[in-house]
């Protein structure tokens, strides 16, 4: 794949090796093609990089952790669950990474994403390693009661992995602010200590930061406006479709009206909404923030949008496409609407929405397409900024931190564009994030010796 980006012998077999080593993972192994894919002529330029085997020790966690998580609903029944954290990489910085609680979740699910996240945190230029966690636990219809049960036995088992030094977790897909609360509230009894950067996306009056809320979602427009800036294009006035209805999905919708784009459909797993006269926020945020309801009800609140249940939100022509749900959620099929569409940039808020023959359509269609672990870098980066802000006892304003978040955008683009034109790849922002995420933490392994 990628002009000149050699998927050389080597790195077959090594890929065949994880496969082997890790089945039934498919997720994972498909995260894991991807960024290798890349690597051919990394190693031909760095052979101290495959004399330390470097990629076959970066596809290996630094530790698995798998628990039982007990616990009791509101009526008395018990349930087990179960508990995972994935300590990929700690060579530049503490584990990092979110919690997700969805009961799709399985170890190779954990395992791609904290794949993904070691290469995704060393593009932020922040000092931070790669991990993640969750369980297949679903908070969906749960009580709040039900929920806090469950976050403290998850926390009880865990919280002796954790640590501002250690491990930081924050959230993901099922985890948001009422899960942190509870599980920073366990963590807090358990050790007895107000360490405020275990976690991070922690409320604004108990150690949270600002900013770090809209994060993901404002950070993948910014990333947008990066990409279509290259192309002498804005945002102003762009037809937008953005899946999902969650976190992401609900502050990509805000900073692309800011910047004058219309947005004109969103999505749950149950159906899609669209809206010729452009998403109505704060329907979406009352829907989903506040009542915790499906979005086939903002139909009721606005007559002239047309609810589609099971519809397909890729069939919708759009200009600017932002994946924000979930993985392999764009397929070859929907690529190929999107661009026969006429869509003209694609970036993914949420982690690996594109499979691999949907990222070729893309590629092959030269449209601007920027890969999750570069455009949604903003969440795990602003989770960065309120580690950083927690370790010198400090809170900034809103604005002095979305400036900084904007920056970051800014750099993550300039390094992945920069990147992919060095190795001959110019505009192939795959290549670009896979091959300076790789090297930054390449190095590093290098200098910290066989450990
Ligand atoms: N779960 C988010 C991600 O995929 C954020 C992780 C974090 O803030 O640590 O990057």
């Amino acid at each position: 794949m990628g002009a000149g980006l050699a998927f050389d012998e080597r790195i077959e077999t090594i890929f065949q090796q994880v496969r082997a080593r890790n089945p039934g993972e498919d997720e994972f192994h498909q995260a894991v093609r991807e960024v290798l894919e890349s690597l051919g002529q990394v190693l031909a330029k760095h052979p101290e990089f495959a004399e330390q085997k470097i990629i076959e020790r970066i596809c290996e966690p630094e530790r698995q952790i798998i628990w039982r998580v007990p616990w009791q609903d509101d009526r008395g029944e018990v349930h087990i669950n179960r508990g995972f954290r994935v300590e990929f990489n700690s060579a530049i910085g503490v584990y990092k990474g979110g919690l997700r609680f969805h009961p799709s979740v399985y170890l190779g699910i954990i395992k791609f994403l904290g794949f993904e996240q070691i290469f995704k945190n060393a593009l932020t230029g922040m000092p931070i390693g790669g991990a993640k966690g969750g369980s297949d636990f679903d908070p969906k219809g749960k009580s709040d009661n039900e929920v806090m049960r469950f976050c403290q036995s998850f926390m009880t088992e865990l919280y002796r992995h954790l640590g501002e030094y250690r491990d930081v977790p924050a959230g993901d897909i099922g985890v948001g602010g009422r899960e942190l609360g509870y599980l920073f509230g366990q963590y807090k009894r358990i050790t007895n200590k107000y360490e405020s950067a275990v976690l991070t996306g922690k409320g604004i009056g108990w150690g949270g930061s600002l900013v770090r809320t809209e994060a993901t979602g404002y950070g993948a427009v910014y990333f947008v406006r990066e990409m279509l800036k290259v192309r002498k294009d804005t945002l102003e006035g762009k037809r937008c479709v953005v899946s999902g209805s969650g976190n992401v999905a609900i502050y990509t919708i805000e900073k692309l009206q800011q910047l004058g784009a219309r947005v004109i459909a969103c999505s749950d797993s149950n159906g899609v909404v669209l809206h010729e006269k452009g998403i109505d926020l704060q329907t979406v945020k009352r829907l989903k923030e506040v009542e915790r309801r499906r979005i086939s009800e903002y139909a009721s609140a606005h007559r002239d949008a047309k609810y589609i249940p099971e519809g397909n939100i890729w069939d919708i022509p759009c200009q600017v496409a932002m994946p924000s749900a979930t993985q392999n959620e764009i397929n070859g099929r929907d690529a190929k609407t999107l661009v026969k569409n006429g869509c003209l940039a694609v970036a993914e808020g949420a982690n690996m929405p594109t499979t691999p023959e949907g990222v070729r359509v893309f590629q092959e269609a030269k449209i601007a397409y920027g890969p999750g672990k570069a455009a949604n870098a903003g969440g795990v980066a602003t989770s960065a900024l309120e580690m950083q802000q927690n370790a010198s006892r400090d809170s900034w304003s809103f604005e002095f931190t979305e400036k900084k978040l904007d920056g970051i955008m800014s750099y993550i683009h300039q390094t992945t564009w920069e990147t992919a034109a060095e190795y001959g790849a110019t505009g192939n922002y795959v290549a670009g994030a896979n091959i300076a995420g790789f090297i930054k933490v390449a190095r590093a392994m290098v200098a910290l010796g066989l450990v």
